[in-house]
Formats: structure tokens, C-alpha cells, sequence
């Protein structure tokens, strides 16, 4: 995973590898600007003095997790090559894990314990629901999404010399597929027109099997009027079916396979030659999040979840949020795949309730009023090197507080309980942020070590003191 570099003024420069990095910090030309993600601050240099390549931050913003790539473009200035090669390289994978449920319970609770309480005070009558949502208003879990996404590309753009931008916006190319049912787009296997028709599809058929309604299942493309019979590969001839049914119908037609269920048949009939309604119409969220991209001044590439898709397959790719975000918009090859992957988890900045509520909204037990302990706060980033007892070892992660002193740490391998605040040294603040290295971009599931920051952890120079002035 690449290191971020800043000038003396703490521009951006172009980010290095792990191993220069700590190079430059044992020669003293560097100093540690934040701990995760890891940037240094070269003494010595300035923005103007060095060349700058072409950065993109390409994302994929999804309702859980939003995955995020930074890649070095081919120099495209050179024009003596006309056949030049999309050829990226990836220089970081992130991953940010949304908090919109977190945001949503509290919320519900909130509004239900206000209406609890007021219903006891005296009747009311119901009010007129007189009041607009202003336009372009979302729910605040989706406002969140958009917020964070924003924020990590601010940083992002802070941290290195990104010029451009890429969002995966739709599920299928619209303009692309401009009326499908009517302009007879066919679809084909394996190509990128293939790859739109099928999302398409998904949409159109809510992503559930036409003939049982089975979803959350893998989904195949089915022949209505069968292709052995002289059907077409047309949009209007196709619809999606699971595995079972796909293979239970075979080469049969639709009447013949649905001839008990006459009302499935009917549905089936009506619902193909119908062009998907309102086809135009993208995920509020990603539109309201690609305003925002555009508002920064930088070129924004939009993309299809069709294209997506497309080159993870022709890629061989497994499916991950950030090697999606890598394979959004027009991608040929890439190089260095295979690394790290940081998880941004959003854990927020605590509650200012002071008082912990029952089910039916009555305070129990009362929390500190202080958000500080012993100089720690929730959400700090801290090492901590037990010497002694039964929790000897060395601990890495984010602190939860406690006015006794005694802390837990949540580390990338699970939590471990009562480490005592003596214990703990300061890494970096809280920022509304938990970090972890856990993964390799290709063998998921497996939890890693977080070498590379156990690693930075240990750098010659490093004060973990500058670290507060957080980057
Ligand atoms: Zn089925």
C-alpha cells in the first residue's frame, strides 16, 4: 500500500512505497504527518520542484460499504501512441463501512420515546401534515453516506495530487440501452452490451425469478419464447429466472411450462414487451453524491454498474468493494492489485446523551459527563504494551474509554477488555473513524495482521505526539 507524501507546506506530492518511506524517515528528510493512513511530511522539498502524475480516485458507492481506488493513470500526453492502454495502477484500496442503520435506529428511538412522552402529557390532535421536505432532502442515514463518501474524497484530495474522478452513477448504460424494448438492443454473452442488458433486466424484473419469485439467489437470463424454437435474443424475449426454474423450463415454451399457472403466464406476457419505467431514474443517493463530486471542480467519469461488472469478469476479479471501485468506467488493464485493503469504518464521534434509556424511554444509570479519561477519549487510535499479568501482550486499535482507567481496545483481531489507561500511548485521535488492515485485496475473509502499521508503529523519528495535529 502506498504512503502518503506531503511538501514542506503540506502539499501533495506523489505517494511512495512503504519502503522509501521509511527510508526517508531514517535519513531524517521526512517527519510522520499522520499515523493511519500513513503520510509524511518531507523537510526538504516543495509541490513545485516535483513532477506530478495523474491521480484517480475511482468509487463505488454502495449502501453498506462504499468501495474506494486510487489509481496512476497512463501518461496520455504522449500522442506519439495512438493505441494507448488504459493500464492503471493501483496505488490504495479503501473501504468505508457506512453507519445508515446506526443512524436510522437512533432516530426511530428518539422520535418514538418523543411521542411516548408527549401522549402522556395531554391529548393532542392530529396537525396537518403542512410541512414540505425541502427539494433535494435526504433521509439523514443516506445524507451520512453522502457526507462520509464526501469527506474521505476531501482527504483523499488533501493527501495526494488526485485530478480526476470516477462514480459508478446507474445500474445500466441508459443511453446506451435508449429504449431497449423498442430499439431491439440483443443481448449478448460476454460483452460489455451483455453486461448493460443484464442489469437491465435485474431492474426490470426486481431482481426476483419470473416464474417462482425466488431472489436473493443467483440470477440467469432466460428465453421467454425459447431460442431452439426461433426466439430471439431481443430484450422484450428475455426475462430472469433462478437456477431450479431455468432448468426446470429448458427448451420449453413459456406456455407449455406455465400451462397450470395461467396467472404467472399472463403476468409474464404483459410485463416482457413492457419498456422498464422511468428507466432514467438513478438511486438518489449516488445522484445527490455525484452533485457534490462535481462541485469540487474536477473531471468527474461516470460509469455504469453494467461496465463494472464487465471488467471485473474480462479483469478476473474476485468481488470486492474496492477492486469494484478500481474496475468503475473504462479500465483495459491494471497493475498491483494484490494488496491491503484499508476498512474505514464511520463509528461517529459518541452520543452527547448522558443518560442511558430503557425500552420505554426511562433513564437508566447515568454515563460520565466528561468525554475524556486519563487524556484518552473514545476512539483514539492507541498502542499498548502490557507488560505483566494476564493480558501481557501488545495491543493495537481503537480505545474505548472508562473513568475507572481500565480500558478495552478494540483491536483487528476483536476486542480485549481491561487494559489498564498506564498502559496506553497515544497514536492518533479520535476522528469519527476506526481503521483496520485486515485484508488482502484477493484472499478475503482472512484476517491479517496489519504488518504494514505494526510496522509504521515502529519507524525510526516517529513521535506519536504529531500525530494530534491530525492531517
Ligand atoms: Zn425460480
Amino acid at each position: 500500500m502506498a504512503v502518503f507524501v506531503l511538501d514542506r507546506r503540506k502539499k501533495p506530492l506523489m505517494p511512495c512505497a512503504e519502503r522509501r518511506a521509511r527510508l526517508l524517515l531514517a535519513r531524517g528528510r521526512a517527519r510522520v504527518h499522520r499515523v493511519v493512513p500513513l503520510t509524511i511530511r518531507l523537510v526538504d522539498r516543495l509541490q513545485e520542484d516535483s513532477t506530478l502524475q495523474p491521480l484517480r480516485l475511482k468509487m463505488d458507492p454502495g449502501s453498506q460499504t462504499t468501495g474506494m481506488a486510487l489509481v496512476r493513470e497512463p501518461d496520455t500526453t504522449d500522442t506519439t501512441r495512438e493505441d494507448t492502454i488504459r493500464a492503471l495502477t493501483v496505488l490504495m484500496l479503501l473501504e468505508i463501512q457506512h453507519r445508515g442503520p446506526s443512524i436510522h435506529e437512533a432516530l426511530t428511538q428518539r422520535s418514538s420515546h418523543r411521542r411516548f412522552r408527549r401522549g402522556r402529557l395531554r391529548h393532542r390532535p392530529a396537525r396537518f401534515d403542512n410541512r414540505t421536505k425541502p427539494e433535494g432532502w435526504l433521509a439523514p442515514s443516506l445524507q451520512h453516506r453522502v457526507d462520509t463518501t464526501m469527506a474521505w474524497v476531501d482527504r483523499l484530495c488533501r493527501w495526494a495530487p488526485v485530478a480526476a474522478l470516477s462514480q459508478e452513477l446507474v445500474r445500466f448504460d441508459t443511453q446506451q440501452m435508449q429504449n431497449p424494448e423498442i430499439s431491439g438492443v440483443a443481448y449478448q454473452h460476454g460483452t460489455l452490451a451483455g453486461y448493460e442488458v443484464r442489469e437491465y433486466l435485474l431492474e426490470k424484473w426486481a431482481r426476483t425469478c419470473a416464474y417462482c419469485g425466488a431472489h436473493n439467489t443467483p440470477l440467469e437470463i432466460d428465453h421467454i419464447h425459447p431460442k431452439s424454437q426461433g426466439g430471439s435474443d431481443r430484450v422484450s424475449n428475455l426475462t430472469i429466472a433462478c437456477h431450479d426454474c431455468n432448468q426446470r423450463k429448458g427448451s420449453q415454451d413459456v406456455a407449455v411450462f406455465l400451462a397450470k399457472r395461467p396467472e404467472t403466464l399472463q403476468r409474464i406476457r404483459a410485463q416482457a414487451p413492457a419498456p422498464l419505467r422511468d428507466a432514467a431514474a438513478v438511486n438518489s443517493t449516488r445522484w445527490a453524491l455525484y452533485q457534490r463530486l462535481k462541485a469540487t471542480g474536477l473531471e468527474v467519469e461516470v460509469a455504469s454498474g453494467g461496465r463494472t461488472k464487465w471488467n471485473r469478469h474480462r479483469l478476473h476479479l474476485p468481488k470486492t468493494h474496492s477492486l469494484d471501485a478500481v474496475c468503475v468506467g473504462s479500465v483495459d488493464t491494471i497493475h498491483n492489485a494484490q494488496q491491503p485493503v484499508l476498512t474505514i469504518k464511520a463509528t461517529g464521534r459518541g452520543s452527547d446523551q448522558r443518560t442511558r434509556l430503557t425500552k420505554h424511554g426511562f433513564p437508566r444509570g447515568y454515563l460520565t459527563r466528561s468525554k475524556s479519561a486519563f487524556g484518552f477519549q473514545t476512539g483514539d487510535l492507541v498502542k499498548a504494551v502490557v507488560t505483566s499479568g494476564k493480558k501481557a501482550g501488545r495491543y493495537f486499535g481503537r480505545v474505548a474509554i472508562r473513568a475507572t482507567g481500565s480500558f478495552n481496545i478494540q483491536t483487528a483481531t476483536g476486542l480485549v477488555q481491561g487494559i489498564a489507561h498506564r498502559f496506553c500511548i497515544l497514536i492518533q485521535r479520535a476522528d469519527g473513524y476506526g481503521y483496520a488492515l485486515t485484508k488482502r485485496a484477493f484472499d478475503t475473509g482472512e484476517a491479517g495482521t496489519g504488518a504494514a502499521y505494526a510496522a509504521a508503529l515502529s519507524l525510526p523519528g516517529m513521535n506519536p505526539g504529531v500525530s494530534r495535529a491530525n492531517g
